[in-house]
């Protein structure tokens, strides 16, 4: 082991700069408390800073951030959703990834591939044409192409699929991309801190405080916080924390499992997904294979990963992809998906004065990571839901009036 790793490993000072300030102590009070370290509680104090000058913040994560959905998913950003409620938020958080690096001087690896959901019937071609459409009308670069198409932008696809789901033609969104995503959230964390705000990792909400229907404070594992404002934005864990303030949701927990291949030579630019296969597949800038399949169909609590889940993706990655026999798979895992019943999000104002959810994020939140931080940011310091969130709202499920969006986020995330 080389002398100086070695000096480091046993010194108990870190010389080297790191991505935020370590605080020994929580303080007693917060303006504004976030429960959970990932994108999503981050980007919220990143902008409650940047935008609003909102800086006594806490960000609270049980465990490091960025461990939960946000180091786990497979990175897909679009905007080619079906609603126009989804089409308008995702476009807005698309446009916000484009001057991420260099808003955090940190090379997050974005990389613009374009995007294909290829049909193999012809409902799903008139699903694909009906998302076009919706999102051509707000402004978003999507389009109806044949197989020829995706064959010119994926040469080593085969288009029957091994002859029993013949490709037919597909979505074609031009803007669809990929990150790197860990280093969003250590973007979003280090901004933040710059901006005033503490990261307190290790540290664990137990309990809400809420007195006459208000948020007066959180109990944690360091000890009691009295705040008035809490976001919540813990994704996989959110019933367990709705539980602590008696809030009732339709949110229900699946796995959801991802694997990534040995790294290969470059072969495949865009990425593709295949809602009649149950598979999406794009390669990283290492040149591994990021594979991803839909969620798992048993609600439960866990981040185990299943040898049926790769045989299952394995088998229909190579009813398109043949050559890919001998290519290894080297890692698996799994996270806990926040699903609704709509594959719409939850977020903004509550029944409790003071408490702001943001979650439903279940196998699709990573692309909204900035927009998140944006609209809840907004909402929090005005104490009014933004704009662009209010088909997004918890009692959308009480008025029967919900925002439909399994067409276009059930396989493709
Ligand atoms: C396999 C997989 C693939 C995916 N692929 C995509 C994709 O391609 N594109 C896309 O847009 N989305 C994708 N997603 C979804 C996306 O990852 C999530 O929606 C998003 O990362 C949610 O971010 P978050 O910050 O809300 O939650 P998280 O990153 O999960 O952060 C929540 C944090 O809260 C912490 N926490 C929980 N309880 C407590 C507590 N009591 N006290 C303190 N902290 C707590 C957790 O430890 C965790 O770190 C995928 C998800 C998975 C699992």
């Amino acid at each position: 082991m080389p002398w100086k790793l070695l000096r480091f490993g046993v010194s108990k000072k870190h010389p080297e700069p790191r991505m935020f300030t370590y605080h020994e102590k929580l303080k007693t009070h917060y303006d504004v408390v976030i429960i959970g370290g990932g994108g999503h509680g981050l980007a919220s104090a990143y902008y409650l800073g940047k935008d609003h000058g909102i800086t006594d913040v806490a960000v609270l994560e049980k465990g490091y951030i960025g461990g939960g959905n946000t180091g786990r998913n497979t990175t897909i950003i679009r905007s080619n959703y079906l609603t126009p409620e989804g089409v308008k938020f995702y476009d807005e958080s698309v446009n916000l990834w484009q001057d991420l690096s260099q808003d955090f001087d940190l090379n997050l690896f974005y990389a613009n591939r374009g995007h294909f959901t290829l049909a193999h019937t012809d409902s799903a071609m008139r699903t694909m044409r009906w998302r076009a459409e919706v999102n051509k009308h707000y402004g978003v670069n999507s389009e109806v192409v044949d197989a020829d198409f995706v064959k010119r932008h994926a040469p080593m696809i085969d288009l029957s699929c091994s002859g029993h789901a013949p490709i037919l033609g597909a979505l074609y969104h031009a803007p669809g991309s990929v990150a790197r995503h860990d280093t969003v959230a250590w973007g979003y964390g280090r901004g933040a801190d710059m901006r005033g705000a503490e990261i307190h990792q290790q540290t664990e909400v137990l309990g809400i405080d809420v007195q006459s229907g208000k948020v007066k404070g959180v109990l944690t594992s360091r000890g009691y916080i009295s705040t008035n404002k809490v976001i919540c934005a813990v994704a996989g864990y959110t019933p367990r924390i709705l539980d602590m303030v008696d809030i009732k949701s339709p949110i229900y927990i699946h796995p959801l499992q991802a694997m990534v291949s040995e790294p290969i030579k470059a072969w495949l630019d865009p990425i593709l997904v295949s809602g009649s296969l149950h598979v999406y597949i794009s390669q990283s800038s290492r040149g591994e294979l990021v594979m991803g399949a839909s969620l798992d169909p048993y609600e439960v609590q866990s981040t185990r990963s299943t040898l049926d889940f790769v045989e299952g993706l394995s088998s229909h990655l190579l009813d398109m992809f043949p050559f890919l026999s001998n290519v290894k798979v080297m890692r698996q895992w799994a996270g806990m998906a926040d699903m609704t019943p709509d594959f719409a999000p939850i977020m903004g104002k509550t029944p409790i004065e003071g408490f702001y959810l943001d979650a439903g994020w279940g196998t699709w939140g990573f692309k909204a990571t900035p927009v998140c931080g944006k609209t809840m940011s907004h909402t929090v310091a005005n104490d009014s839901n933004h704009p662009l969130i209010t088909g997004f709202t918890l009692d959308r499920f009480r008025n029967f009036s919900l925002t439909g969006e399994k067409g276009a986020a059930s396989v493709g995330h």
